[in-house]
Formats: C-alpha cells, structure tokens, sequence
C-alpha cells in the first residue's frame, strides 16, 4: 500500500488515532494495567481476566482500538494479542456465526482483511498474515458468541505450532466421506442461500 493510500485509510470518517501523546514514553509511562494487558496471553492472565467479564466483550468495544469501520464492521485492535500488531475484525452486531452476516457485512469482512493485511505490510514489514476464525469451545474460541477474525501478522513458525495427525484415510477416502453426503450437500448449499442471503438476519435455523 503507498502510503497514499494508508492516509486515505487513515483519514476516512471512523478513524479514531490514539494521541502521540497518550502513547507511552518516559513521561507517561504504561501503567500496572496496561501491562496486565500487554503480557496478559504469556502470564495465564487472559483466563482469569476472560472468565470475569461478564459480558460479550465484542458489544463493548472501545472506540479508541478501532483502527477502521465498513458497513457495521470494525477492524480493531486485539486487547490480548497473540503478538504485536494482531487485529480482529469484528461486526458491531452481536451474531453468532457466518449464517447471519449480511451481503453488506460479509463484503466489508472482506475489504478489512484486505486493509489489514496491506497495514500489517506496511507497519511490520511482516507480509505473513494468518486470518483465524475459531468455532466453538473445542476449537479453542473463548468469545463463541460473537464472531470475529483474528489476523495475525505470522513471521515465524514459533507463535503456533500445528500437530498433524495420523491419517487414518487417504485423500480419497477422505473426498469420499464427504461426497456421499450427496443430497445434504445441495440441500445445505439451497438451505443457505434460501435462509441467510440477501435478508437482513432472517431467523436462525
Ligand atoms: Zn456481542
């Protein structure tokens, strides 16, 4: 991105910069709970701090995180980020799954992950991104009721390391289980596009 077009991105209506002069230096140093926050992911901060919420985080966000708005979708910064520079992109409606995003949403979905990774680009000189959505509890989602994006800016295999497993089936076999769905898979694909496109959150099935 030239950084033209960052200022234009910066400059649009719902940027909200930080103040250079809130940002931490020897004047205004970090206080105990900036630095809570900071280390919260390493320290095993983030489980206590999560569990005494109390409620969906992602319908109180704070405006001065917010690094772009689109269409009712926000791309902001992590509170508990996995590593400097990690945002979330996260829809102002609390909604629970893809199912319900509207065309408008799922589009804006789609222009912030471009815009974050040209940022991450742009202000880490990392060009690995890792666009991460989590679903449900086994999957490791501690905020499950409200969908978001993680984009991660990835540089090196040490922020997540992946167990592949013992196959039990060959790519086949594995194309196979899924193609003798036949009929549910259409019945899916029609499902979809009669209940959740076009509508303004239709009711969930
Ligand atoms: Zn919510």
């Amino acid at each position: 991105m030239s950084s033209e077009e960052l200022e234009s991105v910066r400059s649009s209506e719902t940027v909200k910069a930080v103040p250079v002069s809130e940002l931490p230096n020897a004047q205004n140093p970090l206080s105990p709970k900036q630095i809570a926050y900071r280390d919260a992911r390493i320290t095993g901060e983030y489980d206590q701090i999560w569990q005494t919420v109390g409620k969906c985080c992602f319908c109180d966000m704070r405006e001065r995180y917010i690094i772009h708005e689109k269409d009712g979708v926000v791309l902001t910064i992590s509170l508990f980020a996995y590593i400097d520079g990690h945002m979330l992109i996260v829809p102002r409606r609390h909604i629970r799954g893809v199912k319900e995003f509207t065309p408008k949403e799922w589009e804006a979905v789609r222009e912030l992950m471009y815009i974050a990774q040209k940022i991450i680009r742009k202000v880490w000189g990392i060009k690995g991104v890792q666009f991460i959505q989590k679903v449900g509890a086994t999957a490791q989602s501690s905020v499950n009721e409200h969908i978001h994006y993680h984009c991660v800016p990835f540089d090196a295999p040490d922020l997540s390391v992946w167990n592949y497993r013992q196959m039990k089936l060959t790519p086949l076999q594995n194309a196979q289980k899924y193609q003798d769905l036949g009929d549910k898979l259409t019945k899916l694909a029609k499902r979809f596009e009669d209940k959740y496109t076009g509508g303004e959150g239709k009711d969930h099935a």
